[in-house]
């Protein structure tokens, strides 16, 4: 049976379908959990270009909600993907995690700030002064202790080109921030559908970065698998690949059952 804690919707405007829609999937492929962490909207309406607009957050919950009751065989979790900062923290506490009950947040750091910008984790080539800054800021995620796991950590191979001693360095510090408190990290299977990245040290997924799972595993971390579906028919897609990526290094799976307990309350 899977697991999948990381599904979009339409409303992030660059994903197909509706909470319904990948629950019938999920059902035809052996999927006992499925987590709904469509893009945060924000308080300020930010960024709304990749994410829901303020207004749909209604929406998308009796999205979930209605969908729950419509396939009790199937346990659905209302979480959501969050950009971190510290002027949206009581946002994600108190309005998602508190007045709206979401079961869980999680983390993904699609841009980092940067000398009062937020910049791109995907774009261009990233120096070693912004992969710094990147992991101070993946790092403030995991300890702000708001979030169920974070979302593809690696996703700096997008736009690192090439594992040198400063990857290896930030990649510790994620690793030692994550092992501290005990937050989980993703392998996140749409990083294997995304088109490879020739690098001069050869062929590589932008993310999963190998290399970043090899030094995980001399840490005493939790790893989760998620598809991270933009669409329905990708509901389970990757998550093989991505458990076969944890065996490889010996990573140990989280244990996320308590996010549950909201449902069967
Ligand atoms: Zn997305
Ligand atoms: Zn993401």
């Amino acid at each position: 049976m899977y697991k999948n804690y990381h599904t979009h919707t339409y409303r992030c405007k660059h994903a197909q379908g509706d909470v319904n829609d990948y629950a019938k999937v999920a059902i035809d492929n052996k999927v006992a959990v499925l987590g709904f962490s469509d893009h945060t909207p924000l308080p300020d309406n930010r960024w709304t270009d990749v994410r829901m607009e303020l207004q749909e957050l209604g929406g998308y919950i009796s999205a979930i909600e209605s969908t729950q009751i419509d396939f009790p065989q199937l346990t659905i979790l209302k979480g959501m993907e969050c950009e971190f900062a510290d002027e949206y923290a009581g946002f994600y506490k108190d309005e998602l995690l508190g007045r709206l009950k979401f079961d869980y947040i999680i983390a993904g750091a699609h841009y980092y700030p940067l000398n009062g910008d937020w910049v791109s984790s995907y774009n261009g080539s990233m120096e070693k002064y912004q992969l710094k800054a990147y992991a101070e800021y993946v790092v403030r995620a995991i300890n702000s202790g708001l979030f169920a796991f974070i979302a593809h950590p690696d996703l700096f191979g997008s736009a690192y080109e090439q594992w040198d001693r400063n990857a290896a360095s930030c990649s510790r510090y994620i690793l030692e921030a994550a092992q501290d408190m005990k937050v989980p990290l993703e392998i996140n299977g749409y990083g294997l559908r995304k088109p490879k990245r020739t690098t001069p040290e050869g062929m590589r997924s932008m993310y999963p970065w190998m290399q970043f799972w090899e030094l995980a595993a001399e840490y005493d971390i939790r790893v989760v698998m998620n598809s991270d579906a933009h669409k329905p028919s990708d509901v389970t897609a990757n998550i093989d690949e991505a458990c076969s990526i944890a065996r490889r290094y010996g990573l140990k799976a989280a244990d996320l059952s308590y996010l549950e307990k909201g449902r069967k309350a």
